[in-house]
């Protein structure tokens, strides 16, 4: 089992992480409202400028994909924090095998084991 010490550390990890999401994702979210905005008032030229909405659109689209994964980031870094506060924080969910600590020092949101990932 990991000890309160380690424990304690990789939950300030993975709230480091989380306050970084967080920040990030409302970043996207106001530079999506401007995208929408533009996107609107660039709306009625769509005849003359066929292409250039077209554009527009990919990198609407692509900000969304982007929120989308760091918002399901966001879930397991949340899920972690439960497990610590539950105390099953480290075990694999598949096999309940320890996640060994090298792994979770890189990915501490970490759900199974390498192995179980494979
Ligand atoms: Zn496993």
């Amino acid at each position: 089992m990991l000890d309160q010490k380690t424990l304690e550390e990789l939950k300030q990890k993975l709230l480091e992480e989380k306050n970084n999401i967080e920040e990030n994702i409302s970043k996207t979210e106001k530079s999506e409202k401007g995208t929408d905005r533009e996107y609107k008032t660039a709306f009625p030229e769509i005849e003359r400028d066929q292409e250039g909405n077209a554009d527009e659109m990919e990198m609407y689209e692509s900000n969304l994909a982007v929120d989308e994964s760091m918002k399901k980031e966001l879930e397991k870094i949340n899920a972690a924090l439960g497990r610590i506060e539950k105390g099953t924080y480290g075990a694999c969910s598949n096999c309940n095998k320890e996640i060994p600590l090298e792994r979770l020092r890189a990915y501490p949101q970490a759900e199974r084991c390498l192995d179980c990932k494979k």
